[in-house]
């Protein structure tokens, strides 16, 4: 390990660590309600000295930005995390006080704190860890704590039109410490079907066209959908062995518009669709196969009337970063010597933030962070170790001065 590195290192305090994610683990911040959480950031930050900035994205929902400069010479790097993260109402279950930060065990019991009030304090105290070495920096680190992730990425958005952007991001959500190269797109759609304009009785619906009955037909044929596989380079091929889209349908709602009654045949039905496409997918093919579909089912049946379209802010981009990028291997590095363990590269069937910046603003993104990747259902008694907390504290800390102190040529060499 270089001095810098080392230097860095001694300057991580694991008591500071814990007791600030103890804070933000006290703190609800559902999504449109981020504002205490900003504000709990901010005067962390100023506290420890950092220049801090707030933009503000809609009324009471800032993002946090704190920065600290380098000479340009290097590459600059951006950790990017959401500030929103909550349930008014915790899952049943808790045998603990969800919104207590109680630490116990080695254990810091929170909802959300692995999603991810446990990476953006590790991403913090890692960037003050940096400050207090005092370093001669060559490219700018700069913290984005940013509100709306489950907005479509609402402040990130903002983000990219303020132009805090950078060469290099690494975006922490819970990885479990491993290197996410790639992840998918996440995309909400609406399915609507459409009846007659004459309110036909229960007694006369033979004559009307039962716009849920059309949905439920289309429903039951969309099942048949064929994705049409992209073409990816090898890796990303093998890290989606199956489920080229996953979707799902997750609400329906239908009657008659503006008379609530049972007793009228339905001339309207919505259904919210959502489909997560592996990286690469086109979305208008993707589109497209679904349009055979509904094409198909009206072929046999013309009284199905039907629409297919994006809801407003989506697709959410997938992401990919080829494994051979200096930014993939100085993160693997970094995990390997912070945490104690080599990492896999692993893809995500979520989606971060990290591909609207990769695809609006050109950046190298890659995602890794502490706790486990969910697979399951979020349960209660959420908790993050301060084993996993110190291990991506001081991982985070070493990418960003294994970044930040060297000049653009020097860094690709290290990691080419
Ligand atoms: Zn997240």
């Amino acid at each position: 390990m270089r001095d810098a590195e080392e230097k860095v290192l001694r300057k991580i305090d694991e008591t500071q660590v814990v007791n600030l994610t103890r804070r933000i683990a006290r703190v609800l911040s559902q999504t449109g309600h981020e504002e205490e959480m900003a504000e709990v950031f901010v005067d962390e930050l100023k506290s420890l000295g950092f220049q801090t900035e707030i933009l503000e994205v809609t009324r009471h929902r800032p993002n946090v930005i704190a920065r600290l400069k380098g000479s340009k010479e290097g590459y600059s790097l951006l950790f990017n995390g959401h500030l929103d993260g909550g349930r008014k109402t915790p899952l049943p279950g808790w045998t603990k006080e969800p919104y207590g930060g109680e630490l116990c065990d080695g254990k810091i019991y929170g909802e959300f704190v692995r999603d991810m009030k446990g990476g953006n304090a590790a991403m913090l105290m890692a960037m003050n860890a940096l400050k207090e070495a005092d370093l001669e920096l060559k490219g700018d680190v700069t913290l984005a704590l940013t509100i709306g992730h489950a907005e479509h990425g609402l402040g990130v958005e903002q983000l990219v039109e303020k132009k805090v952007t950078s060469d290099l991001a690494i975006i922490g959500e819970p990885t479990q410490m491993n290197v996410c190269i790639t992840h998918r797109a996440w995309i909400d759609m609406e399915l609507t079907t459409r009846g007659l304009p004459t309110a036909y009785h229960t007694t006369t619906a033979d004559k009307g066209v039962n716009a849920i009955e059309k949905m439920s037909k289309l429903i039951v044929a969309m099942n048949g959908v064929k994705w049409k596989r992209p073409k990816v380079p090898t890796e990303v091929e093998r890290l989606y062995p199956n489920q080229t889209c996953y979707w799902n349908i997750g609400t329906v709602e239908g009657g008659f518009e503006g008379w609530n009654s049972k007793s009228i045949v339905p001339n309207y039905c919505k259904a919210g669709l959502n489909v997560r496409p592996m990286y690469g997918k086109d979305y208008d093919e993707m589109l497209g196969e679904m349009n055979e579909i509904i094409a198909q089912v009206k072929s046999s049946d013309p009284n199905v009337e039907a629409t297919l379209d994006y809801v407003p802010g989506f697709p959410l981009d997938y992401l990919y970063i080829p494994s051979s990028s200096p930014l993939v291997k100085a993160s693997s590095e970094s995990i390997r010597h912070g945490n104690g363990k080599a990492p896999d590269l692993v893809k995500y069937d979520w989606t971060t933030d990290g591909g609207i910046l990769q695809r609006r603003a050109k950046m190298k993104v890659v995602v890794w962070g502490p706790c486990e990747a969910l697979y399951t259902p979020l349960g209660p008694d959420e908790f993050i170790t301060v084993k996993e907390l110190m291990g991506a504290t001081k991982s985070y800390a070493l990418a960003a001065t294994k970044i930040s102190t060297r000049n653009k040529h020097d860094f690709d060499r290290a990691y080419k």
